[in-house]
């Protein structure tokens, strides 16, 4: 049997990035890829695609050269079909079965296998439903069609999109209200790119967006060919005016996506949250059951779902490099990397970051950046992209010592302001930005929060206080009077050690 010390099932975006910090590691490791071989180019993004929606064609290649230019050990056409576990054997503790035999095993396992199951609904009727990844995607299908689309999310518009302008109508349905994403900030609702239909709704009528618990829904095919749906709740399929009376061509369905825990014996214990979607895991990634075992790319997302950008390529590259310095602490004793800067440096340094780190900015709200003061030196320790969630243990993850804990210290992130962010907000309207320095606290974009602590930190709601500084829509935070003055004003109170005044209900 092969061992490596760690193996990585599936080399999507999310576990290249994991392959990438392994390789950089020195570590040693192997993944697994059940698809086949990519060929090859020059690496940056922009030389891919000029479209600011790209085209998904464009990401495969550019993923394809990555792996290739980065020479990750990769196994491709090689699926996992089975893990087992045996937590007697530490350095294999993981034995993974291909093409039928226990052929590789090792110490740590990160799953980066993506969410590759389609829902489902269980209802009366489901073989009358078309299916995302089976329904045709030539417009021509749907001329002239009335047809039903259960789910809200951006699959959905993205399939209401490509067929509204040939059917005889679109209607879409899901238990919830939509959720925009320019209202609720949150990547996973519906973008811009997919909402024309939206238009038609507002301005045409005929498209319709609805609200109904589909998994209520029984759906039968009439003696005029068409798809009746109705519901054992509420009246919207059963009153005289209903929109959905005259019955569907089409019912495509399209709730969403969730992991595949099938390759455990029985399923991975804790799993699916929420809604059967992601496994449950440790704010450092590993599940409870099975130490060793790793969540990478979006199979993470549960631990900022709704929250942050973890879910998405340009999140889950932070939170594999915060994952590979994690597995550094606790499988190679190696610390969290620092700088040494000099105490002069101090609000440049941070409002630079403020203004430069992509990390803090995509995972805001999630990764951070900590400052350890130390005065007798006139020195500062500088910590960057760590997980907020894991403040608790960052003695552990920094190796400080008791004496070090007791430093003053300093947390930058980035989040949008309280009550600003959530289906039906008004994001449009004429007090939605802070222009004002003294009325940074309100600001409502993401903008940097700064926390400061008399100790290490271990929480941001033990900070002693939280500056705001003032939103910026160019993100660069270095306005001599609007920016660097009024924190400078902070810091200077604080290393002085004059008690600065907040409500706690303001961390
Ligand atoms: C319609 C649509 C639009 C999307 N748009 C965006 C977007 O705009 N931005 C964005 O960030 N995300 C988008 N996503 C989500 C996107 O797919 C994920 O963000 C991304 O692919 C997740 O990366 P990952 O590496 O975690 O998983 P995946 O990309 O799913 O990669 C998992 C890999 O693991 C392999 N694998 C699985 N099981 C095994 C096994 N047992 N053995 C070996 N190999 C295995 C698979 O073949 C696959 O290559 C979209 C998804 C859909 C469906």
């Amino acid at each position: 049997m092969d061992m490596n010390d760690y193996c990585i099932v599936g080399a999507g975006p999310g576990g290249l990035q994991m392959g990438y910090f392994m390789k950089q590691n020195g570590w040693n490791y192997k993944m697994f890829e059940k698809e086949s071989t990519p060929d090859n180019e020059d690496l940056l993004f922009t030389k891919y695609s000029n479209d600011y929606f790209p085209h998904a064609d464009s990401m495969l290649t550019y993923l394809n050269d990555y792996a290739m230019m980065n020479d990750l050990n990769i196994m491709y056409n090689t699926e996992i079909e089975k893990v087992s576990y045996d937590k007697m054997n530490d350095k294999c503790r993981f034995k993974l079965q291909i093409m039928g035999a226990m052929k590789q095993c090792c110490k740590t396992l990160v799953m980066a296998s993506g969410m590759s199951q389609l829902k489902h609904l269980n209802i009366s009727g489901n073989e009358h439903l078309d299916s995302y990844d089976k329904m045709s995607t030539n417009p021509k299908d749907y001329e002239g069609k009335s047809v039903l689309i259960i789910g809200k999310g951006n699959s959905a518009f993205e399939i209401a999109s490509s067929i509204y302008g040939v059917t005889n109508y679109v209607h879409l349905v899901s238990r919830n209200r939509l959720r925009m994403s320019w209202e609720t900030h949150y990547t996973g609702d519906l973008r811009g790119v997919s909402n024309e239909v939206l238009d038609a709704y507002q301005l045409k009528s005929l498209d319709t967006v609805l609200e109904a618990d589909a998994s209520k829904f029984t759906v039968t095919k009439g003696a005029d060919g068409m798809l009746h749906v109705t519901s054992s709740e509420g009246n919207l399929t059963t009153r005289d005016s209903s929109p959905m009376r005259q019955g569907y061509d089409k019912v495509i369905e399209c709730v969403g996506f969730q992991w595949d825990d099938s390759v455990f014996e029985g399923g991975h214990p804790s799993t699916m949250y929420p809604e059967h979607t992601y496994p449950v895991i440790k704010t450092d990634f590993e599940s409870e059951q099975y130490p060793g075992l790793y969540f990478a790319g979006n199979l993470a997302h549960s631990l900022d779902y709704r929250k942050s950008s973890g879910g998405f390529i340009h999140g889950f590259r932070y939170t594999a490099k915060a994952l590979s310095k994690i597995l550094a602490r606790k499988n190679e004793d190696k610390s969290w990397p620092s700088m040494d800067y000099k105490m002069d440096k101090l609000t440049n340094h941070l409002l630079t970051r403020a203004s430069e780190s992509s990390a803090i900015y995509q995972m805001y709200g999630y990764l951070c950046d900590v400052a350890v003061l130390d005065k007798d030196s006139n020195m500062f320790k500088y910590y960057e992209e760590f997980p907020i969630k894991n403040l608790k243990d960052f003695a552990y993850y920094a190796k400080m010592d008791k004496t070090e804990e007791m430093k003053p210290s300093i947390v930058l992130c980035k989040d949008y302001g309280r009550n600003f962010s959530g289906p039906g907000m008004d994001v449009f309207g004429p007090s939605r930005s802070v222009t004002s320095p003294d009325e940074a606290a309100n600001s409502k974009y993401l903008h940097p929060w700064i926390y400061l602590f008399n100790n290490v930190p271990k929480c941001l709601k033990e900070a002693t206080y939280v500056h705001h500084v003032l939103e910026d829509s160019t993100y660069t935070f270095d306005g001599p009077m609007s920016h660097v003055k009024p924190f400078e004003m902070v810091l200077d109170k604080f290393l002085s050690g004059v008690k600065l005044h907040m409500m706690k209900s303001e961390l």
